[in-house]
């Protein structure tokens, strides 16, 4: 079904085999009557060699902001440092909070160790470790904050809650570590539990990151739709897209609030550039995402039930012929010419897809929660201090801070080493040294700032301090391990 109206998209086609597979889904997109209004941008390698170091012209982002839909080719990072990630960049300037990546199995036709496996990882997408806040602290020790919001973790939950229902999924499974990370990982399980609530008709499940992730290598078809914080998705969105039987066949989806934007998993293949070998399946599934986002949920029928037809006629590009199941070896044009050829038919040993209304741009928004009562309790002071010997440092802060606050414990890299640390405990340079009224009560900022100083003055080098606050009379902080 055609509809009359436009909808305003911007394209780039990348680098590699970025513009081969993006002529050949324009072709299909259009054979299939979507309805488009393309813009196209320069994006990757050239722009980057420029001197660009973020690979996107500033003007491009003038179309983006005003067609709000990308649909992107893979690009060439090129070699050496000082280019930044553009997908990073362009996830986090668009606000792209939600990756959404299904890894579906075409058994027989694409080999598989999983022939039943029909999984959507739903990866949040702008913070965890990927906020990129790193420092080098001491001689031996460097860090990288992982940071995990009630905003950010609110709304890829809710994303993945709503997405099965649209998609008619039955079950959504939370990964996480929060028996390690209780605070970060914590948070994101709690909120888990929190918002499945309001989806009373969906399964929910949680494993542990780890047993989760084994679970999914060996029995895939056992999970639906996979909610997780970032580096785990990333990790894992790849594993499972790979035990499909085929990289090049998945496609993904980064949606925020008000920005989307659409791409194959895999890069550029610089070796297969300009060959008409390249598979487009990856890019056309992406595009197949976007159609259904801007609400052309027929075309995007049409194309994906056509497509799967494709597979199952054995017409097949080289990355995934084989002999027994095969029967011809197309070109990326030609493959492309063979899914226009059955658009209007549908599969009929895999299944068919059918899209709902409900799957178009739910909007998802984040409610501020009022302010909790936050009371300061003390502070965390992070020392450079060379001697690995805890004892010393603890008669030499006790020595050195005599005001409210006092020494309560050190720890090195997490863990406790005074009071009654192990003398076997290997030490670094890095220490964590935690002060706190005697008498319970909570403390003003000057209180610690007399204890800095009294530090500072002693000689010994304050690295960084966190404060440690309490949030409705609840610890906003961590014990040590050993504790
Ligand atoms: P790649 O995905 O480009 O290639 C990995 C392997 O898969 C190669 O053997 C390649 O020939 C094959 N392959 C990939 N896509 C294919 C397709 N559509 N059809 C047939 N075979 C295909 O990964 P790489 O070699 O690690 O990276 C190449 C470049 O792509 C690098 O510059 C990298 O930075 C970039 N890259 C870009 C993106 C992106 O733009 N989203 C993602 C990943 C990598």
């Amino acid at each position: 079904m055609k509809t009359d109206q436009k909808t305003a998209i911007t394209i780039a086609r990348g680098d590699g085999i970025g513009p081969e597979i993006m002529d050949a889904t324009l072709r299909i997109l259009e054979a299939a009557g979507a309805q488009l209004d393309i813009e196209e941008i320069e994006i990757g390698e050239k722009v980057y060699l420029q001197g660009n170091s973020a690979g996107i012209q500033p003007q491009a982002w003038e179309s983006l902001r005003r067609t709000r839909v990308f649909l992107k080719a893979p690009i060439t990072t090129p070699q050496g440092g000082g280019f930044k990630s553009l997908n990073v960049t362009t996830r986090k300037v668009l606000g792209l909070f939600a990756n959404i990546r299904p890894c579906v199995s075409y058994d027989p036709f694409v080999k598989t160790k999983h022939p039943k496996m029909d999984v959507v990882i739903i990866r949040e997408n702008e913070e965890d470790l990927y906020a990129g806040i790193e420092h080098q602290q001491t001689d031996e020790v460097v860090q990288c904050l992982k940071l995990i919001s009630r905003p950010g973790t609110e709304k890829i939950i809710r994303y993945a809650f709503e997405y099965a229902k649209a998609y008619n999924r039955k079950k959504v499974t939370c990964f996480s570590k929060d028996n390690i990370m209780k605070m970060t990982d914590g948070l994101f399980h709690k909120i888990f539990l929190e918002i499945g609530q309001e989806y009373p008709e969906i399964e929910k499940e949680h494993w542990i990151v780890d047993i989760g992730a084994a679970k999914l290598a060996d029995t895939p078809e056992n999970f639906d739709v996979i909610v997780m914080p970032n580096l785990y998705g990333d990790i894992l969105s790849d594993v499972a897209a790979q035990i499909t039987g085929s990289v090049g066949l998945a496609g993904s989806a980064n949606i925020g609030e008000d920005f989307a934007m659409f791409e194959a998993i895999h890069g550029s293949a610089p070796r297969l550039a300009g060959m008409n070998q390249a598979n487009p399946s990856g890019l056309l599934l992406g595009a197949i995402q976007m159609l259904v986002h801007i609400g052309q949920q027929q075309v995007a029928e049409t194309i994906q039930n056509a497509w799967l037809k494709t597979l199952e006629d054995g017409i097949h590009t080289a990355d995934i012929y084989t002999e027994s199941v095969s029967k011809q070896k197309m070109g990326t044009r030609e493959f492309a010419d063979a899914v226009i050829a059955r658009l209007g038919q549908r599969p009929t040993s895999l299944r068919p897809v059918a899209f709902t209304r409900e799957a178009t741009g739910f909007k998802i928004r984040y409610t501020p929660k009022p302010p909790a009562k936050k009371e300061l309790v003390g502070v965390d002071i992070f020392l450079h201090f060379r001697k690995r010997d805890a004892n010393l440092l603890a008669s030499e802060l006790n020595k050195a801070v005599a005001g409210k606050l006092v020494l309560s414990m050190i720890t090195n890299r997490g863990t406790k080493v005074w009071p009654e640390g192990f003398p076997e405990t290997f030490c670094t340079d890095h220490w964590r040294c935690r002060f706190k009224n005697s008498n319970g009560e909570p403390v003003s900022y000057a209180d610690v700032i007399v204890a800095m100083q009294a530090v500072n003055a002693h000689g010994l080098e304050i690295i960084k301090t966190e404060n440690l606050y309490t949030f409705d009379g609840v610890a906003g902080y961590t014990a040590a391990q050993g504790q």
